[in-house]
């Protein structure tokens, strides 16, 4: 990698394996004004031209990070959880609108919200908004200053201002966006099924949540958004049963997608250790049966995207060993990819299967231009080498609190450089160079907010 680990601001960058159309080809890259201009044959002469060892991705997309801010970010942040980001090739988060305070349901709370990521943001950051039962009826609002879509709960999100919705209110939640051609996005678990956990035992655990609570509400949301027509989307799946329900619902058109995540592929329940709330998330981690439908739902399509569901909080919250009491939630944000090609190297599943769900997959949820490498995308790349193995240590995490389940797991594949619009902002041993990262609006909102100095840049489409 010639002038790799001196050039800031490239002009242009090859790679004999780019990840271009789902396949590595060698080509170079030349970039004008932090936007790919033009797909080149490979040229030896461009600014940086990556090791043959290594490949060239477009950045990743994450479309489920909680960042906590404002209010919690003894939890988390916006300035660590990009940065956590950037170290894990991930270069456009988009935003839960929970466990900040206040939580994402008004334009208010969003302008507030804003206000707060203002010169922190090391990747691009767009907002999800939340659906309560409060604010039914005004989803329109939301969507009009600058959201992505909607997210709901339908059992208790741990989070008192942030409501769940019961079917009916589900029902005209979806009846409202659909009028919009806006988007859901569903906390898929039923409180009637859920039972109570406490104590050290992680299968227990497991057990207080069952599969059930997630079909029966997963059904509900297949429902409604057959009768409505609006488009539904199912956070963290991690239960067999509900693939074929969503395989089938998909077959009859219902315009329903649904994600998984690193946990639930590269975990099961019978490695976790007994009492250790950094396991623990809702739905929970189930056994090799689940882990295994899982990776057949990411093979056949089924599954269209892979993300994080980051959702970290303080070390005196998540490491109380009593699996009832610590707080739910796995930080992932900076080892998606690299924890989810440990477990598909070892099932012989070629990287270029698993990069769609990290990359494409997400970034047509959202409807933004990202994740691809195509004259006129942003210049967001990731350079990786699938072959590095280590064992994860607190030490490189970015995170607030540097908790991970795959602290001390042997991983395969390392981020070397991180770009965002045409410059490096992160290289693996240099850490984080830079807080470049811009707002992600729907309808190409610009604007300047006001109480702040910060110009908020804007996105087509
Ligand atoms: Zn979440």
């Amino acid at each position: 990698m010639n002038a790799e680990t001196t050039t800031r601001t490239i002009r242009s960058i090859a790679a004999r394996r780019t990840f271009l159309d789902g396949a590595f080809r060698p080509a170079s890259l030349r970039i004008e004004d932090g936007r790919i201009r033009e797909i080149a044959p490979f040229d030896e002469h461009a600014d940086v031209v990556v090791d043959d060892a290594h490949v060239l991705l477009p950045g990743l997309v994450d479309t489920h990070v909680h960042l906590n801010e404002p209010g919690r970010t003894s939890w988390e942040g916006f300035a660590t959880g990009t940065a956590a980001a950037a170290a894990g090739g991930v270069t456009t988060v988009v935003e839960m609108p929970l466990n900040s305070i206040p939580v994402t349901t008004t334009p208010a709370a969003l302008a507030e919200k804003r206000r707060a990521a203002a010169g922190q943001l090391a990747v691009d950051l767009a907002y999800w908004g939340g659906a309560v039962p409060e604010n039914l009826g005004a989803l329109g609002a939301l969507l009009d200053a600058g959201i992505v879509g909607v997210k709901c709960f339908l059992a208790p999100s741990g989070i008192d201002e942030f409501g769940h919705l019961d079917a009916a209110q589900l029902e005209r939640a979806l009846a409202e966006l659909a009028e919009r051609d806006g988007l859901l996005i569903a906390h898929a678990e039923l409180e009637e099924h859920l039972g109570e956990a406490s104590g050290r035992v992680f299968a227990d655990f497991v057990a207080s949540r069952p599969p059930a609570a997630e079909v029966e509400a997963v059904k509900l949301v297949i429902d409604a958004a057959r009768r409505t027509g609006a488009r539904a989307h199912i956070v963290h799946v991690s239960a067999a049963e509900t693939l074929d329900l969503v395989r089938r619902a998909k077959a009859d058109g219902v315009a329903i997608t649904i994600e998984t995540c690193p946990h639930y592929l590269a975990l099961d329940a019978a490695s976790v250790p007994d009492g250790q709330g950094r396991f623990k998330c809702c739905p929970p981690i189930r056994d090799r049966s689940h882990q295994d439908a899982l990776w057949r739902g990411v093979l056949d399509g089924t599954v269209d995207a892979i993300v994080s569901d980051h959702s970290p909080a303080t070390a005196e919250l998540k490491l109380d060993p009593d699996l009832g009491t610590a707080w739910g939630g796995i930080s992932g944000a900076q080892t998606g990819l690299i924890a989810c090609w440990t477990e598909a190297r070892r099932r012989g599943i070629p990287l270029e299967r698993i990069l769609p769900l990290f990359t494409t997959g997400p970034a047509r949820l959202v409807r933004l231009t990202r994740g691809t490498i195509e004259p006129g995308a942003p210049a967001h790349l990731a350079v990786f080498d699938p072959d590095a193995v280590h064992t994860l240590v607190e030490g490189e995490l970015e995170y607030r609190n540097k908790l991970s389940p795959w602290v001390g797991a042997e991983l395969s594949g390392a981020v070397l450089h991180t770009y965002l619009h045409g410059e490096r902002i992160f290289s693996r041993g240099e850490g984080l160079l830079a807080r470049s990262g811009r707002e992600v609006l729907p309808g190409g909102e610009q604007g300047r907010l006001a109480g702040t100095d910060a110009p908020l840049t804007g996105e087509e489409r």
